[in-house]
């Protein structure tokens, strides 16, 4: 295995990815400076993934790269804010060799051209493998994303009140239901569906155009990352409120009907199943009108999926999910915890 040394794997491919920002001082200095436009705020999010737990370790290394960009700047999607910079410290197994790093930066650069978005700097360890055991720690990598937004303008997630309208961006499910298919847990699914949901599992889609959209109309917002229930639940708990969902407004893709047609159990999927990366927020009811507008001038479809209600005083009311017959659905898994 050939693996260049730390300075020469910034130096040759890392430092390219930090051109457009001059702050980043082409990765050769201690530390980034970074300029925020007057009356913003800064925006800051952090997000790690480790191999053979959040992405496999057989994942192309290109998508790998890009997903762990994506995560984080659909987390500054739902604060509304705009990216400015990323900061990446990446901690290389055994296993990651020259011809891996080089595939994971070029799809690092490839997204970060797509976005707009510099490389600010980072950090590049290694584990050392414990000649015994013979076997080292995975994979692991971290990404930071700086954003800006208006000062006090970012959508926070604890500002849903009773009787506002939850909505949902794009369609959900298909990324767990990507990954199922992947570890061949699904019934024989088309090649063309197949590309679908894997796709969706592998490349988030960051709506970062609709979170700028959404500064002022929206009351609350969250990206869906753990799952449609436990996601839209954090809402609930930091505002104060529950939330009641309609299981046929939620917006599912063709993709995933057809699965749910073959095997309706898979709904648990689409209710607890995370990685979509779309947004799930609140709208008073004085801004319905604005959601078919939202939804055509950025291209995403916006789904109106339910109601938040008044907490009944309960703990943990969190979310319900009302089926055809108006009986709640029970969802088993309730969002991915990490540890
Ligand atoms: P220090 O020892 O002062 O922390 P480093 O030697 O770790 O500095 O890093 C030197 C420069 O290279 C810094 O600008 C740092 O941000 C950048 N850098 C190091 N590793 C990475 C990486 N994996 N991705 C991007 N930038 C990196
Ligand atoms: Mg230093």
């Amino acid at each position: 295995m050939t693996r260049r040394g730390e300075f020469e794997l910034i130096a040759s491919l890392f430092a390219p990815l930090s051109s457009e920002a001059s702050g980043a001082l082409s990765l050769t200095d201690d530390a980034a400076l970074i300029d925020v436009a007057p009356g913003c705020e800064l925006v800051a999010t952090i997000d790690t993934l480790i191999a053979g737990v959040h992405f496999r370790v057989d994942d192309p290394p290109d998508l790998v790269a890009r997903k762990a960009l994506r995560v984080n700047l659909s987390d500054l999607a739902a604060k509304g804010a705009r990216p400015i910079g990323v900061l990446q410290a990446i901690t290389l197994s055994e296993a990651t060799d020259d011809p891996y790093l080089e595939a994971y930066a070029r799809g690092l650069g490839e997204d970060l051209r797509h976005f707009g978005v510099p490389l600010l700097g980072g950090d590049t360890t290694a584990h050392r493998s414990p000649a015994a055991a013979g076997r080292g720690g995975p994979f692991t990598i971290t990404i930071a994303a700086l954003g800006e937004v208006p000062r006090g303008q970012a959508i926070l997630r604890r500002g849903a009140r009773p009787g506002e309208l939850v909505c949902v961006s794009g369609t959900i499910g298909d990324a767990a239901l990507g990954l199922f298919a992947l570890e061949g847990r699904l019934p024989p699914v088309s090649p063309e569906h197949y590309d679908v949901l894997v796709g969706r599992y592998r490349l988030p889609e960051p709506r970062l155009a609709l979170g700028l959209r959404l500064r002022g109309v929206a009351s609350a917002c969250v990206d869906l990352s753990d799952g449609l229930c436990a996601d839209i639940g954090h809402i609930c708990e930091v505002s104060g409120v529950r939330a009641e969902l309609q299981w046929h407004a939620l917006p599912i893709s063709p993709a995933a009907q057809r699965r749910l047609a073959d095997d309706p159990s898979l709904k648990q999927l689409v209710l607890g199943g995370g990685d979509d990366y779309e947004l799930a927020f609140t709208l008073p009811i004085a801004h319905r009108s604005a959601v078919q507008g939202l939804a055509a001038q950025t291209g995403i479809p916006i789904a109106i999926v339910g109601r938040v209600r008044e907490s009944s005083g309960h703990e943990r009311d969190g979310v319900t999910v009302l089926g055809e017959n108006g009986e709640p659905i029970q969802v088993e898994k309730s969002g991915y915890t990490h540890v």
